[in-house]
């Protein structure tokens, strides 16, 4: 069992959220500036977005490119979408047992978020999904809008998060979804680790730096002490 933990940090992406939903909100808009421009139809774009991104999942990083070559659209085209994408007020929610989650604790224990992603984008994510209901906004850390920039690469963030609270390392808790990113940092420096398996992080096997895996959020219930 996980000790009491005084301060439990989240990561944002299929973490509190299923990412792929900030994409298919995204491609909508797109969608809606294609038509407007008389380029594709409505339907069309977004159909053919949805399409790519079921067949090469949501990391896929050239599916613009793709869309392009299907519709045979010129690629200077690209720069425009990815900042209509990145710029847009995504139309996201929390999971819902998240919800259920912090309604039930954000009272009892600290809460915090750290966030890797292009700032703007992060700032605009929290915003939708309306996480200052739970988070108190000095405990919400994008590391793209420190000064200077970073990420979760850094054992400093990490530091530069517990440092808000006056608590020691083995009190705090991080959960994330990605074992390639979340958990090195925070687990050399003794915090307790859990992974969500949520999004296409989800089928990477487990490795040293995660102390727990969970399905959902009732099963933190059992990891941390009431
Ligand atoms: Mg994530």
């Amino acid at each position: 069992m996980v000790q009491k933990c005084n301060i439990i940090f989240f990561d944002l992406d299929n973490t509190i959220y299923l990412e792929e939903n900030f994409k298919v909100s995204g491609f909508k808009v797109v969608s809606q500036f294609l038509e407007e421009k008389k380029i594709l139809n409505f339907i069309q774009s977004y159909q053919s977005l949805l399409d790519i991104l079921k067949s090469k999942g949501s990391l896929y990083k050239k599916t613009f490119d793709d869309f392009c070559n299907m519709h045979q659209l010129s690629t200077s085209l690209i720069p425009e979408m990815i900042e209509i994408l990145r710029n847009h007020r995504p139309d996201i929610s929390p999971y819902l047992d998240f919800v259920e989650f912090v309604e039930q604790h954000y009272q009892k224990y600290f809460l915090g978020i750290i966030t890797d992603g292009t700032g703007p984008v992060q700032q605009n994510k929290i915003k939708s999904l309306a996480l200052h209901r739970w988070f108190d906004h000095k405990n919400i850390i994008v590391t793209d809008c420190l000064s200077p920039p970073s990420n979760k690469h850094n054992r400093s963030v990490f530091i530069i998060a517990r440092n808000t609270f006056e608590i020691k390392e083995a009190e705090c808790t991080y959960i994330g979804d990605n074992p390639n990113l979340d958990f090195k940092h925070p687990h050399q420096l003794g915090w307790k680790t859990i992974r969500i398996l949520r999004g296409e992080h989800s089928i990477i096997q487990a490795e040293k730096y995660v102390d727990f895996e969970i399905n959902c959020y009732s099963e933190l219930n059992n990891l941390i002490r009431l």
